[in-house]
């Protein structure tokens, strides 16, 4: 388990390399699903970033489109009905804020998958037009 305190998180969120902050991207614990804020608002979870703020990096994409539970040996991408608000503390990355609380998180998407998710997102955005 990794702990960060808030300013290391945003810091390693920064480090991400994306223009916005709706592409900070983090990767679900039980099916390895690369997701964004942006990726919620895509799912339906709410319109804005401020709607899906709580749920990025805390509940699976794959909760908004009725994916249903991870099967093992399926590849990434289709997410999952996940979410650390359950009874399992299954998680690998706890933020602790300046009062000292942990906030459980998903694990943070490296550079490079947040910079080809930004995209991945992009590019779908322009094509629905
Ligand atoms: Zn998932």
């Amino acid at each position: 388990m990794q702990t960060m305190t808030l300013p290391e998180f945003q810091t390693a969120l920064k480090a991400q390399g994306v223009k916005s902050h709706e592409d900070f991207a983090f990767k679900c614990v039980i099916c390895g699903t690369i997701q964004s804020g942006r990726s919620l608002i895509k799912a339906g979870a709410g319109k804005t970033f401020d709607d899906v703020e709580k749920f990025v990096g805390f509940s699976c994409v794959g909760r908004f489109t009725d994916a249903g539970p991870h099967k093992k040996g399926t590849a990434p991408g289709r997410g999952c009905d996940w979410s650390l608000g359950g009874l399992f503390t299954l998680h690998c990355l706890d933020v602790v804020d300046s009062e000292g609380k942990h906030h459980p998180r998903f694990e943070l998407a490296s550079p490079e998958e947040a910079q080809a998710l930004a995209e991945q997102n992009a590019v779908a955005q322009v094509a629905s037009c």
